[in-house]
């Protein structure tokens, strides 16, 4: 059922004529006269061949546990791919909680936007980063990442692989080429330096991190050994569209796909691209924890993507004009979105890295919480709740919601104030949403009179 990425994921040849019950599908078109074909355009039906699944245009979900081998050596050859005797991944379809078309499809696709040899999909974003971080890591090992992460990310590094041995040592998100590099050389003295998790923008701070630097400096610090430790970055803010580090040099991207990507709000996901090498590892650990994402699921995402670069092209438009009128607004303290960037270190990062600002950003209001309470509580359009990259405009209150369990001093530090109110803008008309953002700042004013 899927395309030509899927028979021959590693670039390794296989056999001119084999038995595979997902039988020969056409080769995938990429190009044509020459020009390379967008992902906007191979969204609509790259890895999936309508002449075997009946003329169905779109691809069925396939609701089944396991798949019919052709032959028995067939299956032996399928268990290849699944053990890991060859890399790539299965060239057959076996079983669910390994592979399945409408996963590979979706796999084939994601894996287009950041030019990545190869992609995995997940149950969440936190199943993602799970098995990345079970695959790669080992009592004894230290992870070096960028500060501060998503929360569960954070949990999962510090206190969960903490309980096995797991050593962690961070610099902050917006840190100079030098102080990366510093700590970059602490760990390694601490012990093998498994790996360097970035995530950026910082969430809730919207501090970039400079992931040229750290590409540089990793390669400095590990020139000619044995281990080099691979770069991942959680890019769930800017990805795909604004911000593709794997041309920076970094070697995994991290996805939750329930943001942009699904863009609906209406399913949970997580995703990992990248080096063959890399994937097949984290692949293995999938196979045998299960957390694969399920088949319907991999199914609405396929629909997402289709649309991905309209969603995100939109709310990154609707985003900019709402910035750019909300600074100007008296109930207004400050705005940290990417397009207003904090420092000249910030716009030189924005300027290498980024080719937008998203459409999620902190406002910060003159007031409190109760002020920002007043404000929330007025708004008709945009939904009180957490979560971002959806259709509908989102806003929350970090301190008192997604970061209440994070001490106050470090919550002080962070700039998570209860003045802070975290927006995620939307793809509805950008003046209507100018004119909610309006009424809820005059609402404001009539709760402190
Ligand atoms: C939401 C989010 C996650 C976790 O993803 P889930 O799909 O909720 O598991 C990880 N990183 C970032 C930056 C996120 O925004």
């Amino acid at each position: 059922m899927t395309g030509d990425t899927q028979a021959d994921p590693n670039g390794v040849p296989q056999p001119a004529a084999r038995e595979d019950n997902r039988r020969r599908r056409k080769p995938a078109i990429l190009e044509i006269d020459g020009r390379r074909l967008k992902p906007a355009t191979l969204m609509m039906g790259h890895g999936y061949d309508p002449a075997l699944s009946e003329g169905s245009l779109k691809p069925p979900i396939f609701l089944t546990s396991t798949f019919a081998f052709e032959s028995a050596a067939a299956g032996k050859r399928h268990f290849e791919g699944i053990t890991g005797i060859r890399p790539g991944g299965s060239d057959g379809l076996v079983y669910s909680r390994f592979n399945g078309p409408n996963q590979e499809i979706a796999e084939s696709r994601l894996a287009l936007w950041d030019e990545a040899e190869a992609a995995l999909i997940f149950s969440s974003g936190m199943s993602a980063i799970a098995t990345t971080l079970l695959a790669l890591v080992q009592p004894g090992d230290v992870i070096v990442h960028s500060a501060p992460l998503y929360a569960a990310t954070e949990a999962l590094i510090g206190r969960i692989l903490g309980k096995f041995g797991v050593q962690w040592l961070d610099f902050p998100a917006g840190a100079s080429e030098a102080e990366i590099g510093a700590v970059i050389e602490r760990a390694k003295t601490l012990g093998r330096v498994a790996l360097i998790f970035l995530e950026s923008p910082a969430n809730p701070t919207n501090v970039l991190v400079d992931v040229d630097a750290v590409v540089a400096r990793r390669d400095f610090v590990f020139a000619g050994e044995d281990h080099v430790p691979p770069i991942a970055i959680d890019n769930t803010f800017l990805g795909p569209l604004w911000h593709r580090p794997i041309a920076h040099g970094a070697d995994l991207v991290i996805y939750s796909l329930t943001k942009y990507a699904g863009g609906h709000s209406d399913l949970v996901a997580g995703g990992v691209l990248g080096r063959q090498q890399l994937i097949t590892t984290i692949r293995m650990m999938r196979n045998t924890i299960g957390t694969i994402l399920d088949p319907h699921s991999a199914w609405m995402l396929l629909r997402s993507l289709e649309t991905l670069e309209l969603r995100m092209s939109r709310a990154g438009e609707n985003a900019a004009r709402i910035c750019a009128w909300l600074r100007d607004q008296p109930q207004v303290e400050r705005i940290v979105y990417l397009g207003f960037p904090a420092d000249d270190r910030q716009r030189d990062i924005y300027e290498r890295h980024c080719t937008g600002a998203g459409s999620t950003f902190s406002l910060y209001l003159k007031g409190g919480e109760a002020e920002s309470f007043a404000f929330l509580d007025a708004l008709k359009i945009a939904k009180l709740a957490v979560s971002l990259g959806g259709t509908e405009t989102l806003a929350s209150h970090p301190a008192a919601m997604t970061h209440l369990s994070v001490p106050v001093e470090r919550r002080k530090a962070l700039g998570i104030d209860d003045n802070m109110v975290r927006i995620s803008i939307g793809c509805e008309d950008a003046d209507d949403l100018i004119a909610d953002f309006a009424q809820a700042l005059r609402a404001i004013g009539c709760a402190a009179a």
